[in-house]
């Protein structure tokens, strides 16, 4: 029996199969769990045939810029569960111009603004309508951030700000939402080649220096994120609140690395 048997996951941030959401979603139902996911309607008919390969019929539109939309997606799950054990915030957006170039130039109000409101507001709107339903059950709250929430990196911009917010999100929902036995905790994963990623300009360049700094010089897979966000999220990880885990081969604590040479070459 796997250690997710009889836990309800909302996975919301499904897009390909190559999303992380879906490597989280592989492990989740691998060890046991029954899964449900939203959409962004443009991509529904993929999503709802992700969801069927990974034993699902439960799915329903949700775009997390509009309260409206959460809300009636939640309305949507109800008829299915009446409560639910795990929710995956796998949800980032900034305009493409704004992941190119220099941070200040292509850095405006507008681009700031949705960033922020979809990539970290979403998983606070997220934990206002799922509080509810996860009360009582051991209930964990996960997001994906990344390394540019604490490091600046090229190209990689308001995005960075965005995921310092979320990671700050992290921890203020873990102190409202523990009293509630509700656990909030962040992966912060490594590059890993998705349609969002595809966005980043220069990304092909971060994945190869990953693979040569990195202490496992490789970059992480969908199923090592995905294993990670099982365990955070299941009985397993019970003392583990406002935490932000790195599965990242390693890469954020080196400080100086050669590659493949040994130090003193
Ligand atoms: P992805 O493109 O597969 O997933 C991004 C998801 O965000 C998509 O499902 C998309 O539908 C959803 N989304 C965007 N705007 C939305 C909106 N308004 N409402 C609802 N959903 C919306 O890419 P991914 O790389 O799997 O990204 C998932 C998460 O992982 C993101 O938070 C991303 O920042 C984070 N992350 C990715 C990497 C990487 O290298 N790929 C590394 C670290 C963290």
């Amino acid at each position: 029996m796997g250690f997710l048997a009889g836990k309800r996951a909302l996975i919301v941030g499904l897009a390909t199969e190559r999303s992380i959401a879906h490597g989280i979603a592989q492990a989740m139902r691998r060890e046991g769990a029954d899964l449900a996911f939203t959409y962004l309607e443009r991509l529904k008919d993929r999503v709802v045939d992700l969801a069927g390969e990974l034993g699902s019929k439960i799915t329903m539109p949700m775009n997390v810029e509009t309260d409206e939309e959460i809300t009636r997606a939640f309305g949507d799950l109800r008829k299915h569960w009446d409560g639910v054990d795990i929710i995956v915030h796998s949800v980032a957006f900034a305009p493409r111009e704004a992941l190119a170039g220099g941070f200040v130039d292509s850095t405006s109000r507008d681009s700031f603004r949705v960033a922020h409101e979809i990539s970290s507001y979403s998983l606070t709107a997220l934990a206002r309508e799922g509080r509810a339903l996860m009360a009582g059950r051991n209930g964990a709250l996960l997001t994906l951030s990344y390394l540019g929430a604490v490091r600046s990196i090229p190209a990689y911009n308001v995005m960075g700000l965005a995921k310092a917010s979320l990671e700050a999100n992290v921890r203020f929902l873990a102190a409202d939402l523990g009293p509630s036995g509700i656990r909030v905790n962040g992966i912060s994963a490594g590059p890993i080649k998705t349609l969002s990623a595809a966005g980043i300009a220069g990304f092909r360049k971060m994945l190869a220096h990953v693979a040569h700094t990195a202490p496992l010089r490789r970059n992480v897979t969908l199923e090592d994120v995905g294993n990670a966000a099982a365990f955070l999220c299941s009985d397993l990880a019970a003392g583990i609140t406002g935490e932000i885990l790195y599965v990242d081969a390693g890469y954020s604590t080196v400080g100086m690395s050669f590659g493949e040479e040994t130090a003193g070459e």
